[in-house]
């Protein structure tokens, strides 16, 4: 599909994205520019923040991917979220990143760090279960079983047309 004509603005626009991500947990976007500098170490897939005082306890987050299966086609939309994990399970993450084989770890509980609020009710901290998939792959995100809209959309699929409401909203967010 190269574009479609918008409901909500009329117009045409080009493409239409099956995937969206977030450069940064909510977390950070709730920090000064100055908090930001002093305590956020940032990479693509990766995110520590300090405490306001140096004994604070660190919060750790990673990347994942929220795939959601497209009935009416044979291709996946996916949510690229952050999730913070405990320290143990980042530590762990952070050392299996390039190993070998661990895909085979067992899950670890992460809350949804990324606020999908242009498109469903509030998706900060839904709790969630995060899949190590094999080197060079993000981490598969599975939401708890839930009747929030974004779980039951992972469970049971979207079509095509919510894929293009998706974009409007995200476009032209309320
Ligand atoms: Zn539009």
């Amino acid at each position: 599909m190269s574009g479609y004509t918008c409901k909500t603005c009329g117009q045409y626009h080009e493409g239409l994205p099956l995937s969206y991500g977030s450069p940064a947990p909510a977390f950070v976007y709730s920090l000064t520019e100055k908090e930001q500098r002093n305590r956020v170490w940032l990479s693509s897939d990766q995110c520590e923040v300090r405490g306001e005082k140096f004994f604070d306890e660190k919060h750790y987050f990673i990347v994942g991917n929220i795939h959601i299966p497209i009935i009416d086609s044979t291709e996946i939309f996916n949510w690229s979220v952050w999730v913070s994990l405990s320290k143990e399970n980042y530590k762990r993450a952070s050392k299996l990143w390039n190993k070998t084989g661990r895909e085979k770890e067992p899950p670890y509980f992460g809350w949804l760090s990324t606020s999908l609020s242009a498109v469903y009710p509030e998706t900060l901290n839904l709790k969630t279960n995060v899949h190590t998939q094999p080197v060079g792959i993000r981490p598969f995100i599975e939401l708890e079983p839930t009747d929030h809209p974004l779980a039951i959309e992972q469970r049971n699929g979207i079509t095509m047309s919510r894929v293009q409401e998706i974009a409007e909203l995200v476009l032209h967010p309320k």
